[in-house]
């Protein structure tokens, strides 16, 4: 269980961190963080995510009905909640635009998994989803058989997702999507990157399954 004042702080600086390093803009983007095994709290929606405080947070149930809070769920509650049912181990959610990976994205292409460590330690395969319209039903539809296995997606002509037991790791895996995304859109503007070996790649398995991340 996860106190709802805590979180509800958590969730403020998260969004004004992701505002500030530019992975969100305006109203772009939402956070969420689960309460229990059947609430959690998510971000209002069309308010600026740098400006929110924690008492305009949402309190939903899992299966999307309002349980407190004075203004409306974010617009992509639907994908929260895809997210929280499918993964039970998925702690909070974290949606934004990062500019570089949503170029991925547009481009229709997803992120290399074998460049760097970070992404293999961190992310894993990060997949795109074919695009389908922001704040419906039928994004969350395309999303849901992605979602086990996988603690990042890239969503085609949208932006990325990410979650994570806990909000300081969705956070996390969000800064280094955008961050590796940049590395390799400067690696193909220098030449052609060189993936890590199959060697090396089965190293960094093994470390990303017998260590939690630094
Ligand atoms: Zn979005």
């Amino acid at each position: 269980m996860t106190d709802r004042t805590g979180a509800a702080h958590a969730i403020v600086r998260c969004c004004r961190r992701l505002w500030e390093a530019g992975l969100i803009a305006g109203a772009d983007g939402n956070v969420s963080v689960r309460l229990g095994p059947d609430r959690l709290l998510v971000t209002p929606r069309g308010r600026l995510k740098a400006d929110l405080t924690p008492e305009e947070m949402v309190e939903v149930s899992l299966d999307g009905a309002h349980l407190s809070g004075s203004h409306r769920a974010s617009t992509e509650l639907d994908l929260h909640l895809r997210i929280y049912r499918r993964s039970p181990e998925a702690g909070a959610v974290v949606h934004a635009h990062p500019p570089t990976a949503t170029g991925f994205a547009l481009a229709g292409q997803s992120l290399p998994p074998d460049l760097l460590p970070e992404t293999v330690l961190l992310l894993g395969q990060v997949p795109l989803v074919r695009y389908a319209t922001p704040s419906t039903p039928a994004l969350g539809d395309l999303v849901e058989p992605m979602i086990a296995g996988h603690v990042a997606l890239l969503l085609a002509n949208h932006g990325a997702v990410t979650w994570a037991p806990d909000l300081a790791l969705a956070q996390i895996r969000m800064e280094s999507l955008e961050h590796a995304a940049r590395i390799v859109l400067a690696a193909r503007a220098v030449g052609t990157p060189v993936p890590l070996t199959p060697e090396q790649l089965a190293s960094l398995e093994h470390r990303r399954g017998s260590s939690t991340h630094g």
